[in-house]
């Protein structure tokens, strides 16, 4: 299996170097034959080639096997003249990349902030707010005043029916629960084609239980009783927050692993941000990041029918779990270890 790595931003080149430690010893061990390539993108590709994405990137993203993202620095890239192009955004759409899924569950040690809970929120990832600032006001065009902004949000029915129906695929793989996240008393036609085609897609799936929560009300249902969600499925903004809750919930926000993936493509990216704050430090979580690959590699391994990557990817959660239950970990999940270190305990759990 051949990976194009791109570090990124922030503590990005820190969990991605992590990431890559496991992923090359889950390799041998499982005889997985993973070629890693990595280049640069976000500030380190700026400063080299004028553009925070080279266009061969695309065409080296489209001949392997998978992608793995770094966080990059989303808020610093304004100006698409001058290079400044948001590599997240960029690949999400050049690739269809529609479905974001983000798994979200709680590990032995206590580290999680209430219940006991095992869920996926699926992400729509290609419209809505914020799929594409260009779209959403208007490349600057909105701002109809200095003190009034216009944002716009776009929903469509074939993008609506095809996260519906990943969504409905995932949950008859797990309980078969499905949660349909919206806002249709208020965003009635949007939101309201939202649920009606889900509910129709659902419908198609006679032995999945599926219910609808309003999403401010799910918020506090997923605090008050998380282990009753399976799968969740909600528009692009419902579900980036709702996944940062999720992930927060099961420990930190370092734990939030996400593969935005499509048809043909998939990439491996973390949940969470460039994290600038403690970037530099060597005390950034890499289990979002590691826990981000194993999803790559099971969605691989499905796909061409190769049962060992799929095994590879239940290996690296185990260890994932183990090493956290064991308080080998890093300090925002309760551990004292750094990043490199937290990488290796994993690391370690995955040989022979
Ligand atoms: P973005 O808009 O790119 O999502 P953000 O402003 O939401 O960025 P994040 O980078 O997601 O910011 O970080 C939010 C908080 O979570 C920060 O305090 C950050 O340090 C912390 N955080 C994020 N990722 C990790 C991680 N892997 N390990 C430890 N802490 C993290
Ligand atoms: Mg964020």
């Amino acid at each position: 299996m051949h990976i194009v790595v791109l570090p990124g931003d922030g503590i990005g080149p820190e969990i991605t170097a992590a990431t890559s430690e496991v992923l090359s010893t889950v390799s041998e061990r499982f005889q997985l034959g993973l070629v890693l390539e990595e280049h640069a993108v976000g500030h380190a590709s700026l400063a080299q080639f004028g553009t925070t994405v080279r266009p061969e990137l695309l065409d080296l993203a489209k001949a392997a096997d998978g992608l793995i993202l770094g966080p990059t620095a989303t808020f610093d890239f304004k100006d698409e003249a001058r290079g400044e192009i948001n590599p997240s955004r960029y690949f999400r759409k050049t690739l269809d990349l529609f479905a974001n899924i983000r798994p979200a569950r709680t590990y032995p040690g206590r580290i999680n902030r209430v219940g006991e809970f095992d869920l996926v929120v699926v992400r729509e990832n290609t419209e809505g707010f914020y799929a594409d600032r260009n779209m959403e006001e208007g490349n600057g065009e909105l701002r109809v005043t200095q003190d009034v902004v216009i944002s716009l949000r776009r929903i469509t029915r074939q993008c609506c029916e095809r996260i519906a129906e990943v969504a409905c695929g995932l949950a008859m793989k797990r309980r078969k629960r499905l949660t349909i996240v919206h806002k249709a008393n208020v965003l009635r036609m949007g939101d309201g084609m939202f649920l009606d085609i889900c509910k129709a897609t659902a419908a198609r799936y006679p032995e999945l239980a599926v219910d609808e929560v309003l999403v401010d009300a799910v918020m506090a249902h997923v605090v008050r009783d998380p282990g009753r969600f399976d799968v969740l499925v909600a528009t692009n903004m419902f579900g980036d927050i709702l996944s940062d809750l999720t992930a927060e919930l099961s420990g930190s926000l370092g734990l939030g692993g996400a593969l935005n993936m499509g048809t043909r493509y998939a990439m491996a990216q973390a949940a969470h941000g460039s994290a600038p704050d403690i970037a530099g430090q060597g005390i950034a979580n890499p289990v979002s990041l590691i826990l981000s690959a194993a999803l790559l590699l099971d969605w691989h391994g499905v796909r061409s029918g190769q049962p060992r990557f799929v095994s590879a990817a239940v290996a690296i959660e185990t260890a994932v779990a183990a090493a956290i239950g064991q308080g080998q970990a890093t300090r925002d999940v309760g551990g004292a270890l750094g990043t490199a270190e937290a990488a290796a305990a994993i690391a370690a759990r995955l040989q022979t």
